[in-house]
C-alpha cells in the first residue's frame, strides 16, 4: 500500500461529496495564497476572510479528500502524551498552555457553529483518559494531578465511581474538555463562509513550483496559471517536498473502523470521547447517526506494505470495540480505512514562517489535535500578516529543533 490515505473513509462515503469547486484557469494576484485544501487550508482560508486579507486557496485534488477524510474528528485539548512524558521536550508551563490553547480553540470552532450554524454535527463532549491495567493507575493519578494543580476541570475516577461499562481501573473526566464533528461538512461549511467573503477556492489545481520574488512568491500551478501572492501558506498536511527538505516529525499509519448505525449506544455515558493510556493508544467516538468509530493499532509508516497488514488491524480494533461495549449487540463494521499521521517530539505541531524563505508560513497540524492547532495556526497567520506577532506563536515554531 502506498499513499496517504487508504480503504473506504466513512465522511466522504456518508456525505454527499458532489461540492465540486472549479480549476484554476487565469493567472491571480492576492494578498495569500494557500496550498492545501484540507481542513487546515479551509480554516486558513475562512480566518483570512475575517481579517479582510485576500485568499487564494488551491487543492491538488478535491477538497478534504486528504487527511481530511480520514481523521477521526476527536477535538481534545490534551496532548499524545501525558505531562510526565513529555518534560524532557518542553516545560510544564508550556505543557500548561497549550491546554489553555486548546481549549481555546475549542471555543473558536464552538463560536464558528454559533454564529453560521451547526452544519457540521458539532457537539461539545467530555473527553476520558483511561486505563485497565493496575499498572498503569499511577500515570492516570500523575497526569490528574497535574491537571487539577494547573487550574483544569478534571475529574479522577476509578473502579469505585466507574459508570462506564467496560473495564476501567483508572480514568482522567476533563470537563467539556473536547468536542466531536464531521470533519468533510466542516470543512466545506468553513470555505463557504470565506468564499462568501471573497475568499477564492479551487481544487485539482496543483502547486508545482513556488518562485520566490523580492516581496512575496508567484506559484506556479497545474496547466501554467500563476498566483502571486505576498505570503504562501503550506497547508499541505503530512507532503511537503515542494516546500522544503526538512524532515517535520515521524510518519505513522493509524487505523480506523467505523460501524453501521446501532439501535442504542448502550454503556457509554454522554458519548464520551475516549482515549486510553496504551502507547500507541485507542481513541474511540460516536457519531450524531449512531455509529461507533475506533481507531489505533498505530504502525511506522514504511511498515504497510499488504492490505494483509491493514486487515489484521481492522479486526483487532473490532474485536476491541465489541469486548468494551458487550451491551451493544448489533455492531457491524462498515467502513475500514487507514492513514498517515505525523507527529513530533512535543506532540506539537508547526506554524510561523520559514527558516529561508520569510513570506513562506507553515500551518500544519502534527499531533493528535492537529485540527485545534490549525485553528491556532489560522489565527496566528492572519495576525502575522499585519505584523503583530502572536506570543504563543514559539511553541510552535517551525525551527525549534533546529541545532
Ligand atoms: C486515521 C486518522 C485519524 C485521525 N484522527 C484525528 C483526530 O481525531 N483529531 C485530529 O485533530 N487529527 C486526527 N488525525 C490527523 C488529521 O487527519 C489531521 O489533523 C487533519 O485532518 C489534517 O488535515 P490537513 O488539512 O492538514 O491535511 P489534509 O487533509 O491531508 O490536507 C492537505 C491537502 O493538501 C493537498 N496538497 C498537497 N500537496 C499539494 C500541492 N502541491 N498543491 C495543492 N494541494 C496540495 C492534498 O491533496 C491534501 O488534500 C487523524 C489522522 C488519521 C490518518
Amino acid at each position: 500500500m502506498q499513499g496517504y490515505v487508504k480503504g473506504k473513509p466513512l465522511f466522504t462515503s456518508i456525505n454527499n461529496t458532489n461540492n465540486q469547486y472549479s480549476y484554476l484557469t487565469e493567472d491571480l494576484e492576492t494578498d495569500v495564497v494557500i496550498i492545501g485544501g484540507g481542513v487546515t487550508g479551509s480554516i486558513c482560508s475562512y480566518y483570512m476572510s475575517k481579517s479582510n486579507i485576500k485568499s487564494v486557496l488551491i487543492e491538488k485534488g478535491r477538497i478534504a479528500h486528504g487527511s481530511t477524510s480520514v481523521t477521526t474528528s476527536l477535538l481534545q485539548y490534551e496532548l499524545d502524551e501525558n505531562a510526565s512524558e513529555l518534560i524532557e521536550s518542553i516545560s510544564s508551563k508550556d505543557i500548561v498552555r497549550l491546554y489553555e490553547l486548546g481549549l481555546y480553540a475549542l471555543k473558536e470552532i464552538e463560536k464558528f457553529v454559533d454564529e453560521y450554524g451547526n452544519k457540521c454535527d458539532y457537539i461539545k463532549r467530555d473527553t476520558l483518559l483511561y486505563t485497565s491495567k493496575n499498572l498503569e493507575k499511577n500515570s492516570i493519578k500523575e497526569e490528574y494531578k497535574f491537571r487539577k494543580e494547573n487550574g483544569l476541570d478534571v475529574e479522577y475516577i476509578d473502579e469505585s465511581n466507574n459508570l462506564y461499562g467496560f473495564d476501567l481501573k483508572a480514568g482522567l473526566l476533563a470537563k467539556k474538555g473536547g468536542a466531536e464533528i464531521d470533519p468533510y461538512k466542516f470543512t466545506n461549511h468553513l470555505l463557504e463562509v470565506s468564499i462568501k467573503e471573497g475568499g477564492l477556492v479551487y481544487e485539482n489545481t496543483e502547486a508545482k513550483k513556488i518562485e520566490y520574488i523580492n516581496e512575496g512568491a508567484i506559484v506556479h500551478t497545474s496547466y501554467g496559471y500563476k498566483i502571486k501572492a505576498k505570503k504562501v501558506i503550506v497547508a499541505t498536511g503530512y507532503n511537503t517536498s515542494l516546500f522544503t527538505n526538512k524532515n517535520f516529525g515521524s510518519k505513522y499509519t493509524t487505523f480506523n473502523i467505523a460501524t453501521k448505525p446501532v439501535k442504542e449506544i448502550r454503556g457509554w455515558k454522554e458519548g464520551v470521547l475516549i482515549r486510553d493510556n496504551s502507547d500507541p493508544y485507542n481513541y474511540i467516538r460516536t457519531t450524531k447517526d449512531n455509529r461507533l468509530i475506533i481507531g489505533g493499532e498505530d504502525i511506522d509508516f514504511k511498515e504497510i506494505e499488504s492490505e494483509e497488514i491493514a486487515f489484521e488491524k481492522y479486526s483487532i480494533l473490532e474485536q476491541r470495540i465489541k469486548s468494551m461495549f458487550k451491551e451493544i449487540d448489533d455492531i457491524e463494521v462498515e467502513y475500514k480505512y487507514c492513514g498517515c499521521f505525523e507527529t513530533t517530539k512535543d506532540n506539537v505541531g508547526y506554524i510561523g514562517p520559514d527558516k529561508k524563505h520569510n513570506d513562506l508560513w507553515y500551518c500544519l497540524g502534527y499531533g493528535a489535535n492537529g485540527i485545534l492547532f490549525a485553528i491556532l495556526g489560522g489565527m496566528m497567520l492572519s495576525k502575522l500578516y499585519y505584523n503583530e506577532k502572536d506570543d504563543d506563536m514559539k511553541l510552535f515554531d517551525v525551527n525549534r529543533f533546529d541545532n
